[in-house]
């Protein structure tokens, strides 16, 4: 039985040799036959030579290297598509999905009903406060408006049949959002709780606001209910304008018509001209998503791969 485990790296050069290390202890005290497959993410720093040199070294490592940074979505992608395994794990380089938690997920998935092992952390410990706020606020929000479950506090630490793997690789949607995606498919998936790693060196390249942009597009990916939401406030204040509508005239024909209530006016036409901006946006954020699908882009694009080593320019 081959174990294919794929490991997106940006910027990795310190944690691939470590990493490595780690998961050599758990295959030969296991005895397993793995099957790396490094993906460079069009790192600026070393992480390819040492991608090179284990693959020099080893023949069961390999490794895709992008013509530039491309996201982990698309190194998730690449890597899953060049896998071979009939088991298929991807894992982050800094050990924040721990490798001894591997021959329990091995062992779970033997049972026939189970079609994938997920991984998820039991606390937050050691996140910003800020950070665990907001993801639990994005959870709540994501699995209130899409059928889509997301389970808080997943990893995409996972091990999964190469029949879930094709499935995956069927959808090759430009806009990936893998938590989304992994639950879309379905399958049974055991989840394993464990308490929260921190990054063992180097840096998260996850900025507060790219974690940001990166919820919105999980909800814009996996749920229309903003669309409905502007469509709806739309409608209400329709309803809203008819029925002041019909007291002022009531009120001109009892009252006659003295000039006042402007500032009253201009609050609600700011307020509309916003709601109506408001709703133009969620409907860009949309159709921008249709744009850069339809363009058909691949997800990813290789510079080099370790069957490249001996290839003269
Ligand atoms: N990663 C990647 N491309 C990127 C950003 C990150 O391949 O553009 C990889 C990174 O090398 C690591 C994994 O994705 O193996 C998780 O990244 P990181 O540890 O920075 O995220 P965090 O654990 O803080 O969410
Ligand atoms: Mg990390």
């Amino acid at each position: 039985m081959l174990i294919s485990i794929v490991i997106p790296c940006f910027n990795e050069e310190e944690m691939i040799p470590i990493f490595f290390q780690e998961m050599e202890k758990i295959r030969v005290k296991h005895h397993y036959n793995f099957e790396y497959i490094f993906v460079n993410d069009g790192s600026t720093d070393a992480s390819l030579e040492k991608m090179r040199d284990l693959a020099n070294h080893y023949d069961f490592v390999r490794f895709l290297s992008f013509s530039r940074n491309f996201g982990k979505e698309a190194a998730l992608y690449a890597g899953l598509k060049h896998t071979t395994g009939d088991l298929i794990t991807v894992m982050d380089v800094d050990l924040q999905d721990p490798p001894e938690l591997l021959p329990d997920m091995v062992t779970i998935i033997q049972s026939p009903e189970i079609d994938c092992v997920g991984t998820r952390r039991s606390t937050r410990k050691g996140e910003p406060v800020i950070r665990s706020f907001f993801s639990k606020k994005f959870y709540s929000i994501i699995n209130r408006i899409s059928d889509t479950e997301m389970v808080d506090g997943a990893r995409d630490f996972r091990l999964m049949t190469r029949q879930m793997v094709d499935a995956i690789l069927e959808l090759s949607e430009y806009n990936r959002f893998s938590k989304g995606i992994f639950s879309w498919v379905g399958f049974n998936t055991h989840y394993l709780a464990y308490e929260n790693v921190e990054r063992v060196a180097g840096e998260t390249s996850w900025s507060f606001w790219k974690l940001l942009g990166y919820s919105i597009d999980g909800i814009v990916n996996f749920s229309d209910t903003p669309l409905n939401l502007a469509a709806f406030t739309g409608l209400f204040s329709c309803l809203l304008s008819a029925i002041a509508l019909i007291f002022i005239i009531i009120r001109a024909l009892i009252f006659g018509d003295p000039t006042s209530g402007w500032p009253s006016l201009v609050v609600i036409i700011l307020f509309v001209g916003g709601l109506q901006l408001l709703s133009l946006g969620i409907i860009g954020k949309y159709i921008g998503k249709i744009f850069l699908e339809t363009k058909k882009r691949p997800i990813f694009i290789i510079r080099e791969t370790e069957k490249d080593k001996n290839k003269p320019k």
